[in-house]
């Protein structure tokens, strides 16, 4: 998807703090964080929203909230304890069309 901010951050087209990489998903600071630790953790694969996500899909949505907790863990969030968020279309406040999972803590 040329035109996608967050496939263009995946192939290194644009810039970010990248601070988890895989071969099914990325994870960036996301650029306006909304608290202390704001993560965004998105799948290699353009979906626009978990709404386009398939049957077969299942094993990477498993994936990104794996990751999700695994960088949570890295950073020390799970005792106090963190948010992960999906926004799906725009009445929820999704303002990037490709898949991601909000870390906050
Ligand atoms: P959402 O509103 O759920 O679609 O979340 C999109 C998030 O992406 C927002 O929190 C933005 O601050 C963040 N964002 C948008 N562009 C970038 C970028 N180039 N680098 C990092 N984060 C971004
Ligand atoms: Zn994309």
């Amino acid at each position: 998807m040329d035109h996608c901010i967050f496939c263009q951050i995946i192939n290194r087209k644009q810039p970010a703090k990248i601070v988890h990489e895989d071969e099914l998903a990325v994870a960036i600071e996301d650029i306006h964080p909304q608290a202390p630790v704001h993560l965004l953790v998105m799948p290699r694969k353009h979906l626009p929203s978990l709404t386009e996500a398939e049957a077969s899909d299942e094993p990477l949505l498993g994936h990104l909230f794996a990751v999700s907790a695994q960088l949570a863990r890295e950073r020390q969030l799970t005792t106090k304890g963190y948010r992960t968020v999906v926004n799906n279309g725009p009445w929820a406040g999704q303002t990037v069309s490709h898949l991601h999972v909000h870390v906050l803590g």
